[in-house]
């Protein structure tokens, strides 16, 4: 009787089957293709022009272990490590929120302002960094300050920091504004929880793997937004401004706080989604 091929006559499988294999599993190409880079430590390329070549017993079981994990439902960036944001690459991990591309909107914004050369910025929960970070990759001359209340996200952020071969943002660790009390600011920029605690977007997709502390904030969601909106507005500069980012249907319940705390010029703006996604306040000297 024949014996069936098992797992450890696979040696001779070469890369190409493997990968075959992997798309056909996760009915994902591209996603199958990143797994497959990942697991063999190579570009896409590289991958492409060596489909023939005989794979690895490691790498073929780092393949299938990212298989199945990515069956389950990780994420595909925290499997790969990284997530491109702004045009760069982020290191990320499964301590900090995934950048998302409405978030892009929030750069955009932060970079259209007549700030001063060396305005003095702060990102206020910066998770990965990549919003602190690409701020001071595109304005060199502004100082940066990122800060965050989970150690673990900051260590990523100070990774990512030296992946792009900055010298600043400076990272500081604490609640909100706390640890910079009696600094002053001319743009505060957040991208907060603000996800409600039992919204039930929370029990599908990535956010099942991402830390809640980035997520969540609340009945409303808006329990850190209040919070923060009060301690922006003692911490900015007088003509200087604050943008946040909100949840989908929040900007009605956002732009009031931001007046109730004392911004003037109070305005909400749109995703490439079309949704209102991010509210700017500015404070008249
Ligand atoms: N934009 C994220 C989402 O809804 C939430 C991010 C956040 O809370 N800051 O998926």
């Amino acid at each position: 009787m024949q014996s069936k091929p098992d797992s450890s006559c696979r040696h001779s499988e070469t890369i190409g089957d493997a990968l075959a294999r992997a798309r056909r599993s996760l009915d994902n190409r591209l996603e199958a293709d990143l797994l497959a880079c990942r697991a063999l430590g190579c570009g896409r390329s590289w991958l492409y022009a060596h489909d023939r070549d005989p794979i690895e017993p490691l790498s073929r079981q780092a393949l299938e272990a990212l298989v199945e994990q990515r069956l389950a439902g990780r994420p595909i960036a925290q499997l790969c490590g990284e997530r491109e944001f702004y045009g760069r690459a982020f290191r990320i991990d499964e301590h900090v929120l995934i950048p998302r591309p409405e978030t892009e909107l929030l750069i955009d914004l932060a970079l259209s302002l007549d700030l001063p050369d060396r305005a003095r910025v702060c990102d206020v929960g910066t998770g990965s960094g990549c919003i602190a970070l690409t701020l001071a990759a595109e304005r060199p001359g502004w100082r940066v300050t990122g800060v965050d209340c989970s150690a673990e996200a900051l260590a990523v952020a100070s990774d990512n920091r030296i992946g792009l071969g900055l010298e600043g943002p400076e990272f500081v660790h604490g609640d909100l504004l706390e640890p910079l009390s009696g600094r002053r600011f001319d743009l505060i920029v957040s991208n907060p929880p603000y996800v409600a605690d039992d919204d039930p977007h929370l029990q599908r997709g990535d956010l099942r793997f991402e830390p809640s502390t980035a997520l969540v904030a609340g009945p409303d969601g808006l329990d850190v937004i209040r919070r923060l909106v009060d301690a922006a507005f003692e911490a900015i500069t007088d003509g200087g401004h604050l943008l946040i980012e909100h949840g989908h249907d929040q900007a009605s319940q956002v732009r009031p706080l931001l007046r109730q705390a004392g911004f003037t010029r109070v305005d909400s703006h749109r995703d490439l989604a079309g949704i209102e996604r991010v509210t700017l306040g500015a404070k008249r000297a």
